[in-house]
């Protein structure tokens, strides 16, 4: 079973991430949660090039390509090795956010990021994406201090994303679960457990 996190800036990803492993594991199933970009040795390095304020104004091709990358060698040594050994993948961002940063974001065409990440993948499509959906405004006010070469974006970027992730959950209904990411962060837990239970392998 693979199930996706997505969503923008500071919506609590990785604290539902925790949350759902945690329930998981207590069920009795093997969990392996993972993140994009950087879950692999090859992966890390990558994630330092994307992140690096150095690279600000790297051409959205190039980035989108890097992000393709990253995912084909998570996929290839960390999701598909966990998949087939049986166990509960929980991933903390997916081919969705590529599609709503680098294609909403950035303005490239959707279609074409799509085909590019199809082969990075060879096809493998989450059984559920969770989108936890906030305005841009409140999710950057989340962040403390810091930013890193993506979150420091024009709040217009962030809206386009944001607006990107709506418009994909519409498109593919059927495996998406959109949760108002504002609600306090256990009533959130209870929602996206919900909707996984039916999925659970017996
Ligand atoms: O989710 P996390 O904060 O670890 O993501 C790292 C950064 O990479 C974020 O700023 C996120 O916006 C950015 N990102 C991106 N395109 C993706 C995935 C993540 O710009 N496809």
């Amino acid at each position: 079973t693979f199930i996706v996190l997505e969503g923008g800036e500071g919506a609590g990803k990785s604290t539902q991430v925790g949350q759902l492993s945690v329930w998981l594991r207590d069920e009795g199933f093997e969990v392996v949660t993972t993140r994009e970009p950087g879950s692999t040795r090859l992966g890390m390095r990558l994630r330092a090039l994307l992140l690096d304020k150095e690279h600000t104004g790297m051409s959205p091709r190039a980035e989108a390509l890097l992000y393709a990358a990253d995912r084909a060698d998570h996929v290839n040594e960390v999701i598909l090795p966990a998949l087939r050994r049986g166990a509960i993948v929980i991933s903390d961002r997916y081919v969705d956010s590529t599609l709503a940063y680098q294609g909403a974001g950035r303005d490239l065409p959707v279609s074409e990021i799509a085909r590019i990440n199809d082969w990075a993948t060879a096809g493998l499509v989450p059984q559920l994406t969770v989108l936890l959906d906030l305005p841009a405004e409140d999710g950057l006010a989340r962040l403390g201090g810091t930013t890193d070469r993506i979150e420091a974006e024009s709040q217009e970027f962030h809206d386009r994303v944001r607006r990107g992730f709506l418009d994909l959950a519409e498109r593919d209904a059927g495996r998406y679960l959109v949760v108002d990411a504002r609600g306090p962060a256990e009533q959130i837990t209870r929602e996206i457990q919900r909707r996984i239970r039916p999925l659970l392998p017996d």
